[in-house]
């Protein structure tokens, strides 16, 4: 980790559950935060709280990762404000149950997880990889997956994440797309890792319409943000040419 001190960092969706928690770990480990989000004001309340010797700063901007336009603004004063970043997660994401085939009028909320959990994550990344090479240095693109892209669950009549789990796949595929063509460019300096999280407590539910994870699974336990937060970190700990490509999280007795 120390090796990243005085780094930036480009944290999507930093305005909530675990972003904010890997955003808070990364100011007190000395790492500057510039968190995107829609809710930008949310990220500089609690970032700037989090002051003393040797932490990192904390930034925002408003950015909507549903719309390239967005995305290519918020990069662009990225780039005028600090030239070059070091770190890219692709955290923002969201959830929407709906069935593919039976669902009137779900066109929107279909788009809408797309948007933002698989097309938020490549523009996002297009738009990073070149400030992170301008640096000439190390770099780390991480993305939030999901367990659910990588096995289908279909956890109770009714409730169906079908879509998300279309693009945690997606997302798996991607992460190891971008590190293939990392290798094919020989560009050694920069990893990619997808990091595989099972049943978090966060608003991710609510906002679907479900109070809580338990609600939306029948009596599932689960894991903090904080605990993804801390597997963020472990990966700044390791060696450079050491890419830890997949990692995945459960509760001890999630199935
Ligand atoms: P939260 O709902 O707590 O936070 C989601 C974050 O994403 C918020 O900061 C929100 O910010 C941001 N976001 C949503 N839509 C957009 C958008 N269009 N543009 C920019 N930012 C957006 O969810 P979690 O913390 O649980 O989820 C974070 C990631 O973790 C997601 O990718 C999710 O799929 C993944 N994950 C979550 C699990 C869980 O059980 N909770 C399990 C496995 C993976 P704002 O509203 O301000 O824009």
């Amino acid at each position: 980790m120390e090796k990243w001190r005085g780094k930036f960092a480009v944290i999507t969706g930093a305005s909530a559950g675990i972003g904010e928690e890997i955003a808070k770990d990364f100011l007190k480990n000395g790492i500057n935060v510039i968190g995107l989000a829609r809710r930008p004001e949310l990220i500089l309340q609690y970032g700037e709280k989090i002051v003393g010797e040797g932490y990192g700063k904390v930034y925002a901007h408003k950015c909507d990762v549903t719309s390239l336009e967005s995305i290519k603004d918020a990069f662009k004063w990225i780039e005028e404000q600090f030239e070059v970043i070091h770190i890219l997660v692709n955290n923002a994401g969201i959830l929407k149950s709906l069935k593919i085939l039976g669902d009137e009028d779900c066109g929107d909320k279909i788009n809408e997880v797309i948007q933002t959990n698989f097309n938020g994550l490549v523009h996002c990344s297009h738009e990073a990889y070149r400030l992170i090479k301008k640096s000439e240095d190390y770099g780390f693109i991480i993305n939030i997956n999901s367990n659910a892209g990588h096995r289908i669950f279909f956890p109770a009549p009714g409730l169906s994440h079908n879509v998300y789990h279309g693009t945690k796949f997606a997302v798996t595929a991607t992460s190891e797309i971008m590190r293939q063509e990392l290798i094919m460019q020989e560009n050694d300096k920069v990893r990619v890792t997808s990091i595989s999280p099972g049943v978090v407590n966060t608003e991710l539910f609510a906002k679907a319409g479900h109070a809580s994870p338990t609600n939306f699974y029948g009596n599932v336990p689960s894991i903090k943000a904080e605990d993804v937060a801390n597997a963020v970190s472990y990966l700044l700990t390791t060696p450079y040419y050491v890419n830890i490509t997949e990692l995945t999280i459960k509760h001890v007795s999630q199935k």
